[in-house]
């Protein structure tokens, strides 16, 4: 079998630093007349590769683990240290405050269900439409926005919104959109809530993969991601924020952990935020090797991941305005600043045609779909074709991080040119 695409090198250098590899750089798959071309993951916003020094932090676990805060002994101690550790590291990956609490859930869409059960009675949640699911739903009370047309309506809109609820208010933002990789103005929403009596939870499930976030400096109230956007494999994930409404809340799991003393009447629950919801034994591998990813990120330098991912996705953008019947999707123009995602459609196929095309016949993963922002997609598609009630109707997304190669872009826009121009 041939392969179709050059080698590409472990590791790339971008000034003195060391980007760190992604397993399966050399993965090749079969393409249409069987031949094995090496595959082009496209896909990073569903879930990015694993980081080659998160998996040597997992593995180096492996050898002696036992369950965290129970035991004296060695591998008990050991874990429960890893562990600790773990959650110091993910504290100061997002700057969180020292009186925040950082509690380990399984990905984004369980913190913001675990906030949500959390929150005082009575409390309205304030959401945009252009949200991702996990964040648009688990809210009891909701006042939902209309997708904004520019930034400062975004600020205006949560203004007036936050302004006409009493008592309790969370306002929830997404910082960087899943769809159109566009970042929002968390700043200003953070302030706006403030200025409300309004807490603000932030979204950063796309956003700390490409962009250091820094939790005390933006004045945000809790955030959440999952790992496994972020380089480490499935099943963990972390809310981070304000200790007072998560320490009185019902634990969210009933369980051993969360508790401090059970007798034939009465239980007594953990205070603490972390011991409260985090019961049964929990994902420590998972918490080592999302602390991993953010130590990797960290020490590969913001900077050097930030040049280059806009190089890549510029070139991707430009490579696909070039091509006739491409449409790519916006929300705020084709200037504002956005992440490695990029969603489009083309014209005369539906997105599953041209996912299907891509994966085999070019090797491309990519998503299609509505990527679980219905509303989001259907508005964005409207705003394309003067009106979407085809419910239907979806986009393709592309989406890039480490790993990402200039050969991988390439090969997505000569790919979509042979499409189109076959008709
Ligand atoms: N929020 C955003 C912006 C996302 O992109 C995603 C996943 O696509 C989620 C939340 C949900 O993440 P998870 O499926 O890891 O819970």
């Amino acid at each position: 079998a041939a392969t179709a695409t050059p080698a590409v090198p472990a590791t790339r250098t971008t000034d003195d630093r060391r980007v760190p590899a992604v397993l399966g750089a050399d993965l090749e798959v079969p393409v249409k007349g069987g031949r094995l071309v090496r595959y082009a993951n496209l896909d990073y916003a569903a879930s990015a590769p694993c980081l080659e020094p998160v998996s040597a932090a997992v593995t180096a676990a492996l050898p002696a683990y036992s369950s965290v805060h129970r035991g004296a002994g060695y591998a008990s101690q050991l874990t429960t240290a890893r562990y600790e550790q773990a959650r110091h590291t993910v504290r100061a990956f997002v700057g969180a405050r020292p009186c925040d609490s950082v509690i380990f859930t399984r990905n984004t869409t369980d913190a913001t269900n675990l906030l949500a059960r959390s929150l005082p009675e009575g409390t309205t949640a304030v959401v945009f439409d252009t949200e991702h699911h996990a964040s648009l739903l688990p809210w009891a009370d909701t006042v939902r926005l209309a997708p904004p047309a520019f930034p400062g309506e975004a600020v205006r809109a949560a203004d007036e919104a936050l302004g006409g609820i009493d008592g309790p208010k969370l306002l929830v933002v997404t910082a960087a959109s899943n769809v159109t990789g566009e970042l929002w103005p968390i700043a200003a929403l953070a302030h706006i809530a403030h200025r409300h009596g309004a807490r603000i939870l932030v979204d950063a499930a796309q956003l700390v993969p490409h962009r250091r976030l820094n939790l005390t400096a933006l004045d945000l109230d809790y955030v959440v991601f999952s790992g496994h956007k972020l380089y480490a494999p499935f099943g963990v994930g972390a809310l981070i924020g304000r200790a007072d409404w998560l320490s009185e809340a019902e634990p969210y799991l009933r369980g051993g952990g969360a508790v401090k003393a059970v007798d034939d009447d009465a239980t007594e629950w953990h205070t603490d935020p972390e011991a409260r919801h985090e019961a049964g034994t929990p994902n420590v591998l998972g918490a080592i090797a999302l602390a991993a990813a953010c130590d990797a990120l960290t020490a590969t330098g913001w900077n050097a991941l930030l040049r280059e991912e806009e190089r890549l996705i510029g070139r991707l953008r430009a490579g696909l305005g070039a091509v006739e019947g491409v449409h790519e999707l916006a929300l705020w123009g084709p200037d504002h600043p956005r992440v490695g995602i990029v969603s489009f459609v083309v014209d005369g196929f539906t997105a599953r045609e041209v996912a299907e095309v891509l994966s085999g016949t070019y090797g491309i993963g990519v998503r299609d779909g509505k990527f679980c922002a219905h509303p989001f997609v259907r508005h964005l598609l409207g705003a394309k074709d003067g009106g979407c009630d085809d419910v239907t109707a979806s986009a393709v997304r592309a989406s890039i991080g480490i790993g990402t190669t200039t050969e991988h872009v390439d090969r997505l826009v000569a790919a979509l040119r042979e499409l189109v121009s076959r008709g």
